[in-house]
């Protein structure tokens, strides 16, 4: 039994037809990856970009570090994870939640992970090298995982959401943060495919570097990132894309939150409307996950 399986990790993840009633939406095939639906708790892209760490259960790590803010998918699904592996996890978490814990942070402590409050100062050094060779001084045994899980062993996982499945597309559709995602599903493409990143912060040509920093030398032109969709930046949302979210799930029983998914097929509509793929073009949209993310505190 691989890990995988050992945690009910459900793939490969379906691939669905969706056809809504946007204009221009008749013009051409779009199919959702239901990355969503790999696992109740394990929230898509990021049981991928972990998916490295977990391959082997001869070269599991002994424990394990990783940083993230108060409703990070990340920590969420690497916290579930080490609990069900009996790994021990420390979460460096952002800002002082101790009074006020989110859900994704009662999920956390319930499930025995310990939360390390650190302040936005402190933080901001989660990749400098100094701080972090510090850190490891003081947890020798731990592998220390980047935020979001963004590292070059990600991107391999992240390959997988393409090449598990014989769904033919010419134009994949993801959201955009570290930008590791999207890195890993450019490297999956053929030459004739195109990725088109939706961002979710504000970023022009900063989220570019983050993609291409993943990339092979002289690797890759057919990709993009649209910057139009952030609706004000990271976890930042507004009417417009709410309402757009609640129709999405009375009409079509698609499940989107606001901080990913949401932005990514509010930014389809729009492109559609605006005829930006040529007629019969075959869409792939990685449906990410990261739906636990949108629980209101209790
Ligand atoms: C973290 C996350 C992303 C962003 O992925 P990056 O690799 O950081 O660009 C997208 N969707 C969901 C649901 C996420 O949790």
């Amino acid at each position: 039994m691989t890990i995988a399986q050992h945690l009910n990790i459900a793939l490969p993840s379906p691939v669905q037809r969706f056809k809504p009633d946007w204009p221009g939406a008749e013009k051409v095939n779009i199919y959702i990856k239901r990355d969503d639906l790999i696992h109740p708790v394990v929230s898509g892209n990021k049981w991928r970009k972990l998916s490295g760490l977990f391959a082997n259960a001869d070269t599991l790590p002994r424990e394990i570090i990783s940083f993230g803010g108060g409703f990070s998918n990340h920590l969420h699904a690497l916290g579930y994870c080490c609990a069900q592996l009996n790994i021990p996890f420390t979460a460096m978490v952002r800002g002082d939640y101790s009074l006020h814990p989110t859900p994704m942070l009662q999920d956390l402590a319930s499930w025995g992970v310990t939360i390390r409050y650190i302040t936005k100062l402190e933080y901001h050094r989660r990749h400098d090298p100094a701080y972090l060779t510090s850190l490891q001084n003081l947890y020798p045994l731990a592998t220390i995982v980047p935020e979001g899980g963004t590292q070059q062993l990600a991107l391999a996982g992240v390959q997988q959401t393409l090449l598990e499945s014989q769904q033919t597309f010419d134009v994949v559709m993801s959201p955009v943060a570290s930008g590791a995602t999207l890195a890993g599903l450019i490297t999956a493409l053929t030459p004739k495919q195109h990725a088109l990143g939706i961002a979710v912060l504000k970023g022009v040509g900063y989220l570019e570097s983050l993609v291409e920093q993943f990339l092979p030398e002289g690797c890759c032109s057919n990709w993009q990132i649209e910057h139009a969709f952030h609706h004000g930046g990271y976890a930042k949302s507004g009417s417009e894309l709410t309402a757009f979210i609640n129709t999405a799930w009375e009409r079509y029983q698609l499940p989107l939150e606001p901080v990913y998914s949401g932005k990514v097929f509010f930014a389809l509509k729009v492109l559609l409307a605006q005829n930006k793929f040529a007629e019969g073009t075959n869409l792939l949209i990685v449906h990410t996950g990261g739906l636990q993310g949108a629980r209101k505190d209790a």
